[in-house]
């Protein structure tokens, strides 16, 4: 069976620097807030191209910290409003809710599952603050029309780049692009721990010194706390591990484009919508996303045939019964994604015999 993604081949390609990493953190008796942690941030921050990386818990806490840190700065109020794409994955929509903050869903363009950024413009009201774009599957969301509206109507950006590490704007990485971005290190994102971990970067000195209190308790100076912060710290053998997947971070993206360069070419069947990438820098593939108005019978066909598929995802988060008030909306664009989207196997430790399996096995649907 062809895994949708096997993490233990994944950890064992990196798997000796890996171990002497971990080895090297159990030895020094030091497990949080230490070398490994500064290491990594540097490195990151240097990676990605901003003044400042904070390591924290997990991805979402990355996007929580970044508006908390806005409200305790004063640049945000509570029940200001956000525009966020109404198809992403529910931490960014969780990140905004839980800071008492107001989402507002704009739907995506069917082309690049990115928000539309045509559609921006009038969902901007007085009591809009920000926008959280989310660069979705591993594509960039940001256009110069977000940065222009973000300077017209002195919104902040802030960027959801859980799915997204090394991917260009222009030159510029994903997650350097806005006023701050959180990023997400679960297992299976394309820079993952092994285990959950975060960071925001960002090139505001005060919100990063913000985010770096909040996450640790809402400490600047040990036993003095500034804000009713939480224990939201990255562990030291989180940093460690990462410090050495991100230095294949670049090689590992290349093989996933690599791979999608293949898919995008020899995948014919004329059922199957195939994802355009407006510029080969631009989109990391984290996700190979495929669209097909069958796709329930396709996933089934696949799995019998022994290719494992995931959906992102089966329900958008205005169809969420934790957010019941929103269930009768209407946003079909996001709705027809739901329904038809099917991510394909996609990793920098698949084989080029499997990945041609993938593609003969569509092809005969
Ligand atoms: C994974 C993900 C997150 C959350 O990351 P965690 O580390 O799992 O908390 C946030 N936003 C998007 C778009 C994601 O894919």
């Amino acid at each position: 069976m062809i895994k949708f993604l096997d993490l233990q081949k994944v950890t064992e390609s990196h798997g000796a620097d890996i171990r002497e990493a971990v080895e090297r953190v159990i030895r020094s008796g030091w497990y949080l807030q230490g070398t490994e942690n500064a290491q990594f941030e540097a490195n990151y921050a240097r990676y990605i191209g901003t003044r400042h990386a904070i390591g924290v818990a997990n991805g979402l806490d990355a996007l929580v910290w970044i508006f908390r840190a806005y409200l305790e700065m004063g640049v945000l109020q509570p029940g200001d409003e956000v525009i966020v794409p109404a198809n992403t994955y529910i931490a960014s929509i969780l990140a905004i809710t839980e800071n008492g903050l107001v989402p507002v869903l704009v739907e995506p363009d069917l082309q690049t599952y990115q928000i539309d950024d045509t559609r921006i413009e009038a969902a901007i009201t007085p009591r809009t603050r920000a926008i959280l774009i989310v660069h979705l599957y591993g594509q960039c969301a940001y256009t110069d029309r977000i940065g222009q509206l973000c300077r017209k109507y002195g919104l902040k950006l802030v960027e959801d780049n859980a799915q997204a590490h090394g991917c260009l704007y222009r030159g510029r990485r994903t997650g350097s692009l806005g006023d701050a971005a959180g990023h997400s290190f679960y297992p299976g994102k394309n820079l993952g721990a092994l285990g959950d971990a975060g960071g925001v970067t960002t090139d505001d000195d005060e919100l990063a010194a913000t985010v770096r209190a909040l996450a640790n308790y809402g400490s600047t100076q040990k036993y003095v706390f500034r804000y009713t912060g939480r224990n939201s710290r990255l562990d030291e053998i989180e940093a460690a591990i990462l410090d050495v997947k991100l230095r294949h971070l670049d090689e590992d993206n290349a093989r996933r484009k690599a791979i999608a360069a293949h898919y995008l070419t020899h995948i014919t069947n004329p059922k199957v919508v195939l994802p355009q990438v407006p510029a080969p820098d631009a989109h990391v593939f984290h996700i190979f996303p495929v669209r097909c108005a069958e796709r329930d019978a396709l996933q089934q066909y696949l799995t019998a045939n022994g290719v494992q598929t995931l959906i992102h995802y089966p329900i958008p988060p205005h169809k969420q019964e934790c957010y019941r008030a929103w269930n009768d909306r209407s946003l079909p664009i996001t709705e027809l994604i739901h329904d038809e989207e099917l991510s394909l196997p996609i990793s920098q430790v698949m084989s080029d015999e499997e990945v041609r399996y993938v593609v003969t096995t569509i092809n005969a649907f």
